[in-house]
Formats: structure tokens, C-alpha cells, sequence
């Protein structure tokens, strides 16, 4: 492939210009390879999961190792790149990539390593979820994660991370036990609770502002290799009854349990009658990771309730039940989300719910209802810079769509969800759920941990080389 000379904005203003021979020497240094606008896979390496983002960085390094990450890091400081770093791309501001700069694409570094007797997992930060556990369940073991398996580790960690197992072993990163991470200097170190303290503090809930991580290890559990788990499926006008149950339920039940739930129209699935086809739903979505037959006593009443239209809860392969949202949450389609924390779910806040989910602009659209506490909430405040550990609930309100027609009504229906739900809603943000154009809600995403994170960034990163995040500005 013939290499040009390049011109591409500075991180610091203006225009760098990067010649051929520059650009020749960091592909020697390179395991991995290094792409340019003509290269063949640039439009697919640029590609991330929501497919409103649409940038082009001047530079692709899709680093094989942790010393390609050095290389890259050093080569941006050098030049005075805009960086972005990717790691499964899945964050939906579409943080993993920039226009103009070098995106480090950390996608080919996907290793596992498994240590069965110490319980814990080695992760290259380039996994998915789905890497992650099929690693682990080989030999039936776990550590919390999301609901959806392509999702990266490496943005899920960084940002908290929780899943189906959060409420009985906490979120992901309660779980971290130390990270290889390349700093803005260009070196690598690693953090852990024994070695660059401040660090490790700073990474579990500070997202990608001090450095870029190369590995992660984990504490595991023993989990399954069967949970009980599955869908009950109600009309949505039954959904105020359902709800009040649920609330009031779900308080009652051990740590194992956990129950989500989601307002959408219903998708043809193959469990569900036809002619509830397109029809708007509520469905629960259970997981309980503990003995079976104790599962199946404490999940009874919730199954007993009502007249529901389907209940597929039954035993299945963990490994199969973290997969189970895929077929809804592919990349390439538009979305748009807005989030809150709660602390307990008021009838109005169901009114509320109802009423928008009455008026679902899309068939793909839904709103989504995660179930938080128990464990995460037992970490103290200052172990980590996650700093909504008292929530017990998050509401996402997922706008979903393929056709750039219907941008405006999408997005008008999710923010006048997220504003009428506001209300009830506590102090702060997920900052994994937050869009590009949330900037106002990044300082309440890091709430009283702010001024810390500051102090580490201002350490670890003082020319805000990694700016392409939620970010945290160093101080002077
Ligand atoms: C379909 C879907 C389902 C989801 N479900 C859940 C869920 O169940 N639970 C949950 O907690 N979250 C969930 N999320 C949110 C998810 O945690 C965030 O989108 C997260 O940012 C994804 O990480 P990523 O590595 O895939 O993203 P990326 O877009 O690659 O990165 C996200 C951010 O992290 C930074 N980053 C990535 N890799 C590194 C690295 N190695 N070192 C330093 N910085 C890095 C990036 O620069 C960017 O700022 C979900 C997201 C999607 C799209």
C-alpha cells in the first residue's frame, strides 16, 4: 500500500502534518497493522456499534500486543494526535472513534486466560463479554457483567459494569482485581490495590481518561453452569398491576435473584401468540443464579401473578442466557438513549412509564428497566470513583431505529420520557449510558468523586491526551 504524506487536525488546534516516512516508521513498530483511509478494512475498523456515529480518524492502529499500544501512544504524544481508543466499541457517544486523529483500536487483542485454581481471569482489554465467559464457563466460573455479549470489557469495566450476577457479586469492576495500563507518557504500569493505588481507584468508575488499559484481571465465581432464567411476558395494560407487584416483590428476595424489565411492542418471537405480534408488552426478564430448585420457590409468586401471555423461565446454560439479548441489541442500527438512577419505583413513575410506552415511536424502541443493589450497594463510597452505589434501580430509555428519517421523533420521544421521569430520578448518570451531547452530565456522572479524579488525571494524564471520553480535564 503506497503511504502519503497526511495532514490531520492537532489535538492542540490547527493542523499536524505527518510525513510518509513517520507514518512508514510506526507500522515497523507495529506487530499489528496500521490503517489509512485507502486501506482495505478502514471503513469496517472505524464502524461502531451505534450506527449514528460516523467519523474517520487519519489513523487506525490495531495493536496486537501491549507494546503496539506503547508505540501508538507514544507516536499520537509525539505528533499531537487526537486519540480514541476502542476497545469493543459499544459506547454509545461513540467514544472509540475520532475524526482526524489515531484511533487505537485495541479489537485484535481478544485473549483469555483462565487460572481455574486461583479463580481469576486474565483479560486482553480488546474481549467482548462473550469472550469473557465462554472462557470462564468452561469451567464453571464467572464475574458480573453486562447483558449483551459483543459489548466491550474494556469501556464496560472502566465505566462500573453490571449484569445479571451484580446484585449477588457486585458490579464488574468490585471485581477487577488489578489492569495493565499504558499511561499518557507512554509507559506501562500496573494498577492494583498494591501498586499505583490512586490509579486503580481512578479506573474503576473514571471511564478512559488516565491511560489506555491493556489487560484486566478479574476475581471469579463459581456460577451454573445452569441458572433459572428466562421471560415472563403481560400485556402492557396489565403493566400497573405488574409493576406494583414487582416493586414490592423483587425487595423480598435473595441477592441471586435479579429481574429486569422492558416496555416495548413485541417482537415476533416464536414463544409469544401471534397476534401479540407488534403489540405493545411488558415483559420481565428473570435471573436466578443460585441452586435451581431454590430458584424455582423464590421465583413462584412472581410467576404466579397475573394472566401473563408467556412464561419461558426455566434452566439454561448461563453462558446461553448472557447471549439471549443479542438478536435485539445488533450493531448498525440508530439509537439514542437517556438514562436515570432510582432509588424505588412510585406509582407515578409507573403512570409515567405506561404512558410513553403507549406511544413507542419504533418497533426496535424500548424502555428498559435495570435492577441494581444488594452487593453493589455493600462496596463503600470511597473504594472506587463509582459513585451511585445507593441506586437500586436505572431506567434506559432506549430509542432505536433504522430509517435517518424518523431521527427527530425518536429522539423527541426519549427525551420527553427522560424528562418526565426526571422527577423521580436521583442525583447523577451512568456514565456508560451517556450520549455525545451530554456533556452537562458528565461532573453529576463522577458526582462527589470529581475533585479527586481530577487530582489523578492531573498526575497521570496533565495534557489531556485522552480526551475522546467522558471526560475529566486535568487541572492546571
Ligand atoms: C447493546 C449494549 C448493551 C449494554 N449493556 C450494558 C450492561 O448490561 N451493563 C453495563 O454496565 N453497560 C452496558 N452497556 C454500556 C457499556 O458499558 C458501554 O457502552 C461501554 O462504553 C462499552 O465498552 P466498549 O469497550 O464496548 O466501548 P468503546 O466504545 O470501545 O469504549 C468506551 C469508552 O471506553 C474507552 N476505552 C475503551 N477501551 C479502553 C481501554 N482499553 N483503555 C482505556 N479506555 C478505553 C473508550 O475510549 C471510550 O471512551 C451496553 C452497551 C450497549 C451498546
Amino acid at each position: 500500500m503506497p503511504v502519503a504524506d497526511l495532514r490531520v487536525p492537532s489535538r492542540l488546534g490547527g493542523d499536524v502534518s505527518l510525513t510518509a516516512d513517520a507514518i512508514i516508521g510506526f507500522q515497523a513498530a507495529l506487530r499489528g497493522q496500521l490503517l489509512q483511509p485507502s486501506s482495505p478494512g478502514y471503513d469496517t475498523a472505524r464502524t461502531v456499534w451505534n450506527g449514528m456515529i460516523d467519523r474517520r480518524p487519519g489513523l487506525i492502529a490495531q495493536c496486537a500486543t501491549a507494546d503496539d499500544v506503547v508505540q501508538a501512544v507514544r507516536f499520537a504524544r509525539a505528533h499531537d494526535l487526537l486519540v480514541a481508543v476502542r476497545g469493543g466499541g459499544h459506547n454509545i457517544g461513540g467514544n472509540a472513534v475520532c475524526d482526524g486523529g489515531l484511533m487505537i483500536d485495541l479489537s485484535p487483542m481478544t485473549a483469555v486466560h483462565v487460572d481455574e485454581a486461583n479463580r481469576t481471569a486474565r483479560v486482553e482489554a480488546g474481549a467482548t463479554l462473550g469472550d469473557l465467559d465462554c472462557a470462564t464457563q468452561a469451567v464453571g466460573l464467572a464475574t458480573p457483567v453486562g447483558v449483551n455479549s459483543t459489548t466491550g470489557i474494556a469501556g464496560l469495566t472502566l465505566g462500573g459494569g453490571f449484569g445479571w450476577l451484580s446484585r449477588s457479586l457486585g458490579l464488574t469492576i468490585d471485581n477487577l482485581l488489578s489492569a495493565d495500563v499504558v499511561t499518557a507518557a507512554g509507559e506501562p504500569l500496573t494498577a492494583s490495590a498494591n501498586e499505583n493505588a490512586d490509579l486503580f481507584w481512578a479506573i474503576r468508575g473514571g471511564g478512559g481518561n488516565f491511560g489506555v488499559v491493556t489487560s484486566f484481571t478479574f476475581q471469579l465465581h463459581p456460577v451454573g453452569p445452569n441458572v433459572l432464567a428466562g421471560l415472563i411476558v403481560y400485556p402492557l395494560d396489565a403493566g400497573g398491576d405488574v409493576l406494583r407487584f414487582y416493586r414490592d416483590f423483587v425487595n423480598t428476595t435473595p441477592e441471586e435473584f435479579v429481574c429486569w424489565f422492558v416496555m416495548r411492542q413485541a417482537p415476533p418471537l416464536p414463544f409469544l401468540p401471534p397476534e401479540w405480534h407488534g403489540r405493545e408488552i411488558l415483559a420481565l426478564a428473570v435471573c436466578w443464579s443460585g441452586d435451581i430448585a431454590e430458584g424455582e420457590r423464590v421465583a413462584k409468586p412472581l410467576r404466579d401473578f397475573g394472566a401473563p401471555i408467556a412464561d419461558i423461565i426455566g434452566p439454561m446454560p448461563f453462558a446461553a442466557w448472557q447471549t439471549i439479548l443479542d438478536p435485539l441489541l445488533t450493531p448498525g442500527a440508530r439509537n439514542y438513549w437517556k438514562s436515570h438512577y432510582f432509588r424505588e419505583i412510585p406509582d407515578s413513575l409507573i403512570d409515567t412509564l405506561l404512558e410513553h410506552a403507549r406511544h413507542i415511536p419504533d418497533p426496535q424502541t424500548e424502555i428498559a428497566f435495570a435492577q441494581l443493589g444488594g452487593a453493589i450497594n455493600r462496596v463503600p463510597h470511597d473504594a472506587t470513583a463509582y459513585a451511585h452505589r445507593e441506586a437500586e434501580f436505572l431506567i434506559n430509555v432506549h430509542g432505536r431505529w433504522s430509517d435517518p428519517a424518523k431521527d427527530d421523533t425518536c429522539i423527541a420521544w426519549a427525551r420527553e420520557l427522560f424528562r418526565a421521569t426526571a422527577p423521580y430520578a436521583m442525583e447523577g448518570a451512568y456514565v456508560n449510558f451517556l450520549t455525545h451531547e451530554e456533556k452537562d452530565r458528565i461532573r453529576a456522572a463522577y458526582g462527589s468523586d470529581y475533585e479527586r479524579l481530577v487530582e489523578i488525571k492531573t498526575k497521570y494524564d496533565p495534557t489531556n491526551l485522552f480526551c475522546v471520553n467522558q471526560n475529566i480535564r486535568p487541572g492546571a
